[in-house]
Order: C-alpha cells, then structure tokens, then sequence
C-alpha cells in the first residue's frame, strides 16, 4: 500500500473518532490525525526523491555514491525514515511550505497523550483537531496537487468541509480556477453566488479548461463532474417562461451563439463578459438573443438581417440596378 493510502486511512481513522463526539476518542484521533499528517508530509518527499531511488529523502541516512559512471549521486541507507525535525529541514530547504506551528500544537498533544498527559480541556482537545483539518487540506490540494474530495473519502471530506476554515479555503480556491477565466470581480461574485451542484446543492464549484466557451465544471463536494448547464438547471425552471425555449442566449456584442446564461437577475455572456439586464427573441428570425430586441423585425439580430436585410436582397430592390 501506497504511503498516501496509509497517510488517508490514518487521517480517516482519526476523523471518525472525533465524529463520536466522545473526548475519550479525542486522544485517538490526535494520535491517528497527527500520525496521518506525518505520512502526507513522507508521501511529498518520496514524490520530490529524484527517479533512482524514490525514498531517498525519507531515510534518515543518506549516503553519497559512484553511480559507476563517473557521478557522484546520494541514496537511502537503513531503516530508520525521517523525524519531524527531519522533514521540516527538508521541506525548508525543497520550498515546501507548512504551518508548523499549527501542526506543532496538534503534536505536542499528540506527545502528551502518549505520556498520559495532558492539561487540556475537551474543548481546547477538539480546537487543535480541527485546526488540523486545515492543514491536511491545504496539503493536499496544494503540494500533493489532489482534489480532497477524491482523495479523502466522502464522510472524512465532509466531515472537514464542515469547519469553517476548511470550508473558507475551498471557496476561495473555487474562485481563482474561475479567475483564470478573466471575469472581474463583480461578474465572479454573481457567477459563484448562482451556480450550484445538482447532486449536493454545494456551492462550491471548480473550473476546469473546458473546449467549450464555458469551462467544464467539479464540485468540490461531492467528486461530481458537471456541466455549465447542470448547474443552472435548478434556476432555469424559475425563470422559464413559455417563450423562452433555451438556456442559453447569443451575444449580440460578441457574436458568440449560446453564450449568454442567466446568472441572478442579470444575463452573462461567458465569452466577451458582456453583462446584459434582458434577453428576448428577434422579432424576425426568432432567435434567443440577448439585449433589447426591440426593433429587430426591421434590423434584424447577430443571426439575420430583419425585414430590412429581406428588402435590400429581393429581386424587387436590385431591379434598378
Ligand atoms: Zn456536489
Ligand atoms: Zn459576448
Ligand atoms: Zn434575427
């Protein structure tokens, strides 16, 4: 098994013995939580240990070699793998940042309790634990580069989601994939206030490259992978009025057909950013478009030229000619 599987099932372990709201459980949570951290933070230097031995940086002892062509290369000798001392000396020096000193609290608990020791209240107990959940987080996201919805099991996952810190840090992620998209700031705020996954109503929404104008879309909930659509579906019905026959409107500014959604009460076209305060149908070809479609039967819109264009192309126009 893998140090990473071992790292979650230790951190699992640890969660669901704090679930049991039992302080007695709160030690063995500390202990299974501080002992999964320490495997995250082992798992990082195994994936940094360069290709010829992938433990390198996890052995105590590191010994220089020949490598037979004339190099000089380092390996792992002996059993004993890296302390905490040990792996904040490496990861100082490898640029990998930790909150050591909340990671500090969680072990110097961990350290009494193994000395059937500790001052602390319940409370206080549960308050290091859950500031822990930051950190596993933050680790995974950021230096393992794995989503912590796939990677740490449904119940452990919502179990963290439920801290606030947790729950902040997520947010704000879910807002910078949507960043890269280049919407100001007005425009995300009214995009991450109305979008929602349809399988846990979680507002917590990752963008992804998508080929499409839209970007494809993860909640970061519950794992789901999800579509522009889906998750403007449940407001869709609200607004879904017997003449409106799409979701998606095109952008008279742009040009883009099927770019503009409904997103509170405004319209947003996803490719030039466009925001409009109505859509209606062209008055002449009938297609969904947003802006004012007033006089459109005789201009026309993006998709036709109206009853004007109709004129100047008949028969009857160019007789003069
Ligand atoms: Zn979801
Ligand atoms: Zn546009
Ligand atoms: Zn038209």
């Amino acid at each position: 098994m893998s140090l990473l599987n071992n790292a979650i099932e230790s951190i699992q372990v640890g969660v669901e013995d704090y679930l049991m709201g039992d302080s007695k459980r709160y030690l063995s949570a500390v202990r299974n939580i501080c002992a999964g951290i320490l495997l995250l933070y082992k798992d990082k230097l195994c994936r940094l240990s360069p290709p010829h031995d992938k433990e390198v940086l996890i052995k105590k002892d590191i010994r220089p070699i020949d490598d037979g062509k004339g190099n000089v290369t380092f390996i792992g000798t002996g059993k004993k793998t890296v302390d905490v001392y040990e792996i904040r000396e490496r990861f100082n020096s490898l640029k990998v940042t930790v909150d050591w000193k909340k990671f500090d609290q969680l072990n110097q608990l961990r350290n009494n309790i193994e000395h059937y020791y500790t001052d602390k209240s319940p409370d206080a107990v549960r308050e290091v634990i859950v500031t822990s959940f930051l950190l596993i987080r933050d680790f995974i996201s950021e230096y393992l580069e794995e989503e912590p919805c796939n990677v740490l099991g449904e119940e452990c996952w919502q179990a963290l989601l439920k801290t606030k810190d947790v729950y902040q840090a997520e947010e704000e992620d879910c807002r910078q994939t949507f960043l890269v998209y280049g919407f100001d700031s007005q425009i995300l705020d009214r995009i991450l206030a109305n979008i929602r996954c349809p399988f846990c109503h979680s507002t917590l929404i990752k963008a992804k490259d998508g080929s499409d104008i839209f970007p494809s879309l993860s909640c970061c909930s519950c794992s789901a992978y999800l579509d522009f659509k889906d998750v403007l579906e449940e407001e869709e019905i609200s607004y879904r009025d017997p003449e409106s026959e799409g979701i998606f409107a095109s952008c008279n500014h742009c040009e883009t057909r099927n770019s503009v959604v409904k997103l509170g009460d405004k319209w947003i076209c996803f490719s030039c950013h466009s925001i409009y305060g109505e859509v209606g149908h062209c008055e002449y070809c009938y297609s969904f478009i947003a802006g004012n479609s007033e006089d459109t039967f005789f201009s026309g819109c993006l998709m036709c030229e109206g009853q004007m264009g109709h004129y100047m192309n008949s028969s009857a126009y160019n007789h003069d000619d």
